[in-house]
């Protein structure tokens, strides 16, 4: 059979949908090809996996690149035997050098388990151990390990600051092997390329030349620069043109779900009638209640039967839970998994037939990572894209399925050189070793300045041309936003271990008293919720209706870094503490299919739930006689419209993940700036430097948004132009007409 026919005989059960002619709206095939290999020297044969006899082409070049260069990434994507060729060189260093080790950087501890298992069955003579959150107390035992699977929060917070404990392990180090580096981006990647800088001079001063560093990732824009981003040294680069293993072709269809069906009910209808044929699928999803609800969906549609053999899988569960669920997908035990990003990196899963995306997922780095877990190398798949049409960026690729397919992936950015973060790191630096001059290697030439204000502020000591440090930091260094605080109680049991454990910024925007919130697909309800204890208890719920949040922002400046005037409007970017305040919910009926009937009610609270966090913004104001030509009472839908604008054409024009930026509007006018505002604001606590790079791009950002609003021919806005699902005010207020003339004014004062 031609490896096109798996692929169309999965096809045919969508075509037995009745609503198959008005859904299916674009098919994309992806060909197939065949595998290349390369050579090997006949002596390395014997350091193979077991039940591998040859190397891809991709595999054997880099191979033969480690014997000349000291850093190589392979960025050749999903399934492309990534893990064994970066550990390849390290199992042929051990030929010879019988006690060299190896360090492994991933990203996520369930990533790390499989490191350990590939590892240990690839050879079981070596000491495969991993240091993660769950291994505290055993330092002295991973320190004589042959090889270390680490986090980058326990490198940094783990074995840096007490790298003399390591010094054997480090003092032997053969390679460092980081995978899925595409992970390593924005504030966590900067982060992250700051301890990798920490973790070369610790090992300079054990070593006399740097370990070989190996890198995989995913597709992207600009793999290479990436790649020397993290380390600050020039990479060798392996890409996709090079990539030599065999692909059994993917068809993708572009899938509209009907006017009357949501994207969760949709997407549960399609899982559920592929699974019935037999069929292993995997579901991404990016927001978390909506795998639960996929799920719960799924099971109306199924026989009970098969209810077993579909599992929700995200952050917030129990490490036993997780781990039972990622041996059943290895095993195809399990047919179905719901998940959010978290299986985005390279989990295996068994033998995958479909991939449904529910939702774009920001970006085409993710969307590509997401469709290629799909297939096997001799047999294609199929990869169910459904849009969340109330987003126009999503609903853009309905008209535009060539930004979807044609498009290339984008590039990745991180500043390992912002003053804010390499203060922190420069004082945890200055701990390991006393920094000197010489550092700036790492640190770049403001390095110099910021020393000058530690020393001054008495956080670091200076003596001759040493800086040393009185304490390490480290701990309390924190490389990702939003770490796992609050505990969720079911009923008042606190003799077993909680339901599960989420963030705070989660906990306000999903867990207010009364919320319904899923877990594992089953509905509770949120009865205490105890801001200052971190605590949330919750009991089953059995109604047929479901919460959404009302929620007010309020952001505060905290600080303007710099500021464009353009006499009437004028635009400024700096630090801002954005608040959410979840002021009251409303009640929507489940298994209700749109309109108003659904609309159950409104509560509010008598006192808001709020959270706060630092982060960075761009901020314009518009001056009072300026906004004299649109009608009082249109002002703020207007200027709520222009911020949409905005909102939707920055991914476009910075390629970030739309999800890290967000935007509120201000009238009559801003407490601070006096005047009517409009923030467009990062997201995550720290920031993720989006708001500094639109900066300097603000007259393209407004250009692209007109032309947004102006390319779709509906009068008043719609979800093709100007609605955001993310939209606090539920894409209520919106005046396209305003905002376009408005973007007109503003485009003739650019010119
Ligand atoms: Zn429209
Ligand atoms: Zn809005």
């Amino acid at each position: 059979m031609n490896t096109r026919e798996h692929a169309e005989q999965i096809h045919m059960v969508l075509k037995a949908l009745p609503h198959y002619q008005v859904s299916m709206k674009r098919a994309q095939w992806f060909p197939e090809h065949k595998a290349q290999f390369g050579t090997i020297d006949p002596s390395f044969r014997g350091c193979l996996p077991p039940g591998i006899e040859q190397l891809y082409a991709h595999q054997a070049q880099l191979l033969s690149l480690t014997s000349t260069v000291s850093a190589v990434a392979l960025a050749t994507g999903v399934a492309s035997g990534k893990t064994y060729a970066l550990a390849l060189p390290f199992r042929i260093a051990r030929l010879k050098q019988k006690q060299a080790t190896a360090l492994c950087l991933v990203s996520t501890k369930a990533l790390a388990r499989q490191w350990q298992r590939r590892l240990q069955a690839w050879d079981p003579t070596w000491r495969v151990e991993i240091y993660t959150g769950d291994t505290e107390g055993k330092k002295f035992r991973l320190a004589q390990a042959d090889v270390v699977i680490v986090t980058p929060e326990k490198l940094h917070h783990g074995i840096l600051p007490q790298h003399q404990l390591w010094h054997t392990f480090l003092g032997r180090l053969h390679s460092v092997i980081l995978d899925d580096c595409q992970e390593y981006r924005g504030v966590f990647g900067s982060h992250v390329a700051l301890v990798l800088r920490r973790l070369q001079r610790v090992l300079l001063h054990y070593c006399t030349t740097l370990p070989l560093f190996m890198l995989g990732s995913a597709l992207m824009g600009n793999p290479r620069e990436h790649a020397e981003h993290l380390l600050a040294q020039p990479v060798e680069l392996i890409d996709a043109e090079q990539n030599g293993s065999a692909f059994g072709g993917c068809l993708h269809l572009l899938w509209q779900p009907p006017a009357y069906r949501s994207l969760v009910e949709e997407t549960a209808l399609l899982l559920a009638k592929i699974v019935e044929q037999g069929y292993r699928v995997v579901v991404f999803s990016h927001a978390r209640q909506s795998v639960e609800k996929i799920v719960d969906r799924a099971y109306r549609h199924l026989p009970s039967h098969l209810h077993q053999q579909v599992r929700p899988y995200r952050g917030g569960y129990t490490l036993d839970e997780r781990e039972e669920t990622e041996e059943r997908l290895v095993k195809e035990q399990v047919q179905c998994v719901v998940t959010t990003r978290a299986l985005e990196v390279g989990l295996e899963m068994g033998k995958i037939d479909v991939v449904i995306i529910a939702g774009f997922p920001g970006s085409l780095i993710s969307y590509y990572q997401q469709a290629g877990r799909a297939g096997r190398q001799w047999q294609s798949a199929l990869c169910v894209f459904v849009p969340q049409v109330v987003n126009a960026l999503d609903a853009s690729f309905l008209n535009h399925p060539e930004r979807l397919w044609q498009a290339p992936t984008e590039s990745l950015w991180l500043n390992a050189y912002s003053p804010a973060l390499l203060t922190m790191h420069l004082r945890c630096a200055a701990a390991e070793l006393p920094l000197t001059l010489q550092d700036e290697r790492w640190f770049g030439r403001q390095m110099d300045l910021l020393l000058k204000e530690l020393v001054q502020n008495r956080y670091l000591i200076q003596d001759d041309d040493h800086y040393r440090a009185h304490e390490n930091i480290a701990s309390q260094v924190h490389l990702r936003s939003w770490g796992l605080e609050v505990a969720i109680w079911k009923d008042d049991r606190r003799n077993v271990p909680p339901l599960e454990r989420t963030d705070r910024y989660h906990a306000v925007l999903e867990c207010y008293p009364q919320a319904v919130y899923y877990s594992r697909a089953v509905p509770y309800r949120v009865t205490r919720f105890e801001q200052t204890r971190d605590e949330i208890q919750v009991e089953r719920f059995w109604g047929a209706y479901e919460t959404k949040p009302f929620l007010t922002t309020q952001v505060d400046i905290l600080k303007e870094v710099e500021a464009t005037d353009d006499g009437p409007f004028r635009w400024a970017r700096g630090k801002v503490r954005v608040t959410h305040h979840v002021v009251g919910f409303g009640k929507k009926r489940k298994h209700a299919n749109g309109g108003q009937a659904a609309f159950l009610g409104r509560e509010d609270f008598s006192q808001p739930y709020s959270y706060s966090f630092e982060t960075n913004a761009l901020w314009m104001t518009f001056a009072e006689e300026w906004l004299k030509p649109v009608r009082q009472d249109r002002v703020k839908s207007v200027l709520h419209a222009v911020e949409h604008g905005w909102l939707l054409a920055s991914p476009l024009l910075i390629q970030g993940d739309r999800d890290e930026m967000n935007g509120v509007s201000v009238t009559p006018h801003h407490p601070q700036t006096h005047q009517a505002s409009i923030f467009l604001y990062e997201e995550c606590a720290g920031g993720n430097g989006y708001g500094e790079r639109l900066y300097s791009r603000v007259r393209e950002l407004s250009t692209m948004a007109l032309s947004l609003l102006e390319a779709c021919p509906c009068q008043d806005g719609c979800y093709h132009c100007l609605q955001i699902p993310y939209c606090r005010y539920l894409n209520e207020n919106l005046e396209k007409r305003g905002a376009i003339q408005l973007f007109h004014r503003l485009e003739k004062r650019f010119l």
